[in-house]
């Protein structure tokens, strides 16, 4: 069982209790009032208002600025079975979309924290093996009722359990752990399929939980736009957006990213899916270099799509430098009548931060810009109603027109240069 007792009694300030009450899932520290008993991290706590009426259950993480994330809005502690309906629930929602078991698509994400009322959780399903990524050390202490829990939900679908947990909780005060299997087999050379395409996953090396899953409804759409255009991936990783680009009929695709290891697995993708190697270059280098370069103008179809940038809202005033500045540096040199797909998956920017930003850029790249679509993360995805936060991934496609003027200036390098990184924070 997961219960302790006696548990700790977390009871919150005259008022603090209203954004529980509409189910937010996060106490902050600033909103207690008091504290009985001495949780440690991860520990279940019952979470009161000020008047001592019962709100729920939470795990606990000391010097946090989110101490507590409830699991549950009711006066039950969560079990066992609690832990297994939930996982049953999610799994079921990914069943009934089609994306766990089918023909050509075998890979998607199974829980996706808050939006599926598992703060803390990620858990990736890669064709038969599961990646789980816990992000605080209440979720990691559960890992093995977890993994009971998803080999009841999938049954024969799973084959491997793979916990990458380490970095993860070391940023949330975790203790050390190591990553590796929890469960089950232990392929090589894994590949997963999206949407009929095949992929090699990497948990081990990769970046994540080895693959970005959210962007695959948005791979489909530059599919379908690409026929005969030549495409520029930025900020590649494995190529996901490439063998897309590739599938719809482009002319030539170019694969940017800063990571070697990356592009490799990307080149192994494209002969993966057949397609000769003489359709697809793979450059290595700093994006913002090379957007600045005249071989920009060559392009009729340019992805954006860089890691996040700002995690923490104290990190959002660098972040809309960042994608100012990049999305700037693109639309200065695309050619006209060309397509730029521009992504933030910074959960501290929102829609219309992001959306203004593009339209600053475009204002003094002094180009004639419209918004063909607005993008957002899919359905594997989703996003918890009452945690609205949890809408991190948004995208626009843009058509570029207007003839490409040259504002790169020292000037303007040195107002940009404030505070912005394109390093991702994790
Ligand atoms: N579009 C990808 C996911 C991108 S993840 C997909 O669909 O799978 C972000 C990528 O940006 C990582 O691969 C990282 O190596 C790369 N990156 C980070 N900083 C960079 C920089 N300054 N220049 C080029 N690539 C960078």
């Amino acid at each position: 069982m997961s219960q302790q007792s006696p548990h700790a009694i977390v009871t919150l300030k005259p008022k603090r209790d209203q954004s529980i009450r509409r189910r937010h899932p996060w106490v902050f520290s600033g909103g207690i009032k008091q504290i009985q008993g001495r949780p440690e991290a991860g520990d279940w706590v019952e979470v009161r208002a000020n008047k001592g009426a019962v709100l729920g259950w939470g795990q606990y993480a000391p010097n946090a600025s989110i101490a507590v994330r409830m699991l549950s809005f009711s006066e039950i502690q969560p079990d066992d079975a609690w832990w297994n309906d939930m996982i049953q629930q999610a799994v079921q929602v990914r069943l009934e979309l089609g994306l766990v078991d089918q023909d050509g698509q075998n890979c998607c994400r199974l829980v996706h924290a808050e939006g599926d009322g598992l703060p803390g959780l990620i858990a990736d399903f890669y064709n038969g093996v599961l990646v789980i990524q816990c992000h605080t050390p209440g979720m990691h202490r559960h890992v093995d009722i977890l993994t009971e829990a998803f080999r009841k939900a999938l049954g024969d679908r799973l084959v491997g359990v793979y916990d990458k947990s380490s970095k993860t909780l070391a940023k949330n005060g975790g203790s050390p752990t190591d990553d590796g299997w929890i469960w089950g087999a232990s392929p090589e050379n894994h590949v997963a399929w999206e949407h009929g395409h095949r992929f090699v996953i990497d948990w081990e090396q990769g970046q994540k939980t080895g693959f970005f899953l959210d962007q695959r409804e948005n791979r489909a759409l530059v599919g379908s736009l690409s026929r005969g255009k030549k495409v520029l991936n930025v900020f590649s990783y494995t190529g996901g957006f490439s063998i897309y680009a590739l599938q719809g009929g482009a002319t030539e695709v170019h694969s940017l990213d800063a990571s070697a290891r990356a592009l490799e697995v990307g080149e192994d993708n494209v002969k993966l899916n057949g397609f000769d190697s003489q359709m697809h270059r793979s450059i290595q280098a700093d994006a913002l270099d090379y957007l600045k370069t005249e071989a920009m103008r060559d392009y009729d179809v340019v992805i954006l799509d860089p890691p996040a940038f700002a995690k923490r809202a104290s990190a959002r005033h660098a972040a809309v430098q960042g994608y100012k500045r990049i999305n700037l540096r693109a639309l200065e040199t695309m050619k006209p009548g060309s397509l730029l797909f521009t992504f933030s998956c910074s959960q501290a920017v929102d829609d219309a931060l992001f959306s203004h930003t593009i339209v600053a850029a475009a204002i003094q790249a002094g180009r004639t810009v419209r918004i063909l679509h607005r993008l957002h993360q899919p359905p594997d995805h989703p996003v918890n109603v009452y945690h609205p936060e949890g809408s991190y991934l948004k995208g626009l496609v843009l058509r570029v027109d207007g003839e490409p003027c040259n504002m790169t200036s020292a000037e303007d390098d040195a107002f940009a240069e404030d505070g912005m990184s394109l390093d991702s924070e994790d």
